[in-house]
């Protein structure tokens, strides 16, 4: 008898507001520092002109251009594939945007 165990995995969140992304409905952007936030708290710190919470620059405010989007695809074509597939873009965020 064989048991399979899922650890439960959580997408990365928005250290902003502490959504957690999702490909689609809430694609990370990545700021010039490297954070990654969601659009929302994005559009807020462009609209305010304000820098990084994290202050990791100084009050540098975040310019249009200096915010990117991270383009994750998910190619899930049954409901087991879905913990593997929020692996693979966690790994996809954190290895290559996230890690500082
Ligand atoms: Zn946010
Ligand atoms: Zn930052």
């Amino acid at each position: 008898m064989s048991t399979v165990t899922y650890t439960p995995i959580a997408l990365p969140a928005c250290f902003i507001c502490n959504d957690g992304f999702h490909p689609v409905d809430l694609p990370a952007k990545r700021i010039v520092c490297g954070h990654c936030i969601c659009p929302v708290c994005a559009d807020q710190l462009l609209v305010r002109g304000s820098a990084c919470p994290s202050k990791c620059r100084g009050n540098v405010a975040i310019r249009p251009r200096e915010v990117r989007t991270l383009h994750v695809s998910i190619t899930a074509t049954t409901e087991d594939d879905d913990e593997e597939a929020a692996l693979s873009v966690r790994l996809l965020i954190d290895v290559k945007y996230c890690n500082r």
